[in-house]
């Protein structure tokens, strides 16, 4: 394991940008029918190993930076969808006016949801 520790000395290795270029060819890889278009979805797998090999480790930070900062919406609504779906004492539903996230308590049986933002009212089943 020597030389491998020697081998990856200095080098970049993997962050969250190397990650999603691993998931994109996989995805790629598994949708993309016909031989040349199986061979585009190689460009992903091709740019993580350049990026996981680079000595350049402050390019590969700087790339790493800007993809988080594009991504972070997307990182956002993820994080909201599993504490959502993670907390068992409330449901969550979507006020139909302004498009605001209301919480009501769970077991409550059927009320009536006020946005506090716009005013709107809905009925639901809790
Ligand atoms: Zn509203």
């Amino acid at each position: 394991m020597n030389w491998l520790r020697n081998f990856m000395a200095g080098r970049y290795g993997s962050d969250q940008l190397g990650w999603a270029l691993l998931i994109l060819y996989l995805f790629l890889s598994l949708l993309l029918p016909g031989k040349f278009l199986r061979y585009l979805c190689l460009i992903p797998l091709f740019l993580f190993w350049f990026r996981f090999l680079s000595r350049n480790v402050l390019s590969r930070a700087a790339e790493n930076r800007i993809f988080l900062q594009k991504a972070e919406p997307v990182f956002s609504f993820f994080r909201k969808k599993s504490a959502q779906y993670r907390d068992r004492e409330h449901r969550y539903y979507t006020c139909p006016g302004c498009r605001q996230t209301l919480r009501v308590p769970r077991g409550r049986g059927r009320i009536t949801i006020t946005c506090p933002k716009c005013g709107c009212t809905i009925t639901k089943n809790t």
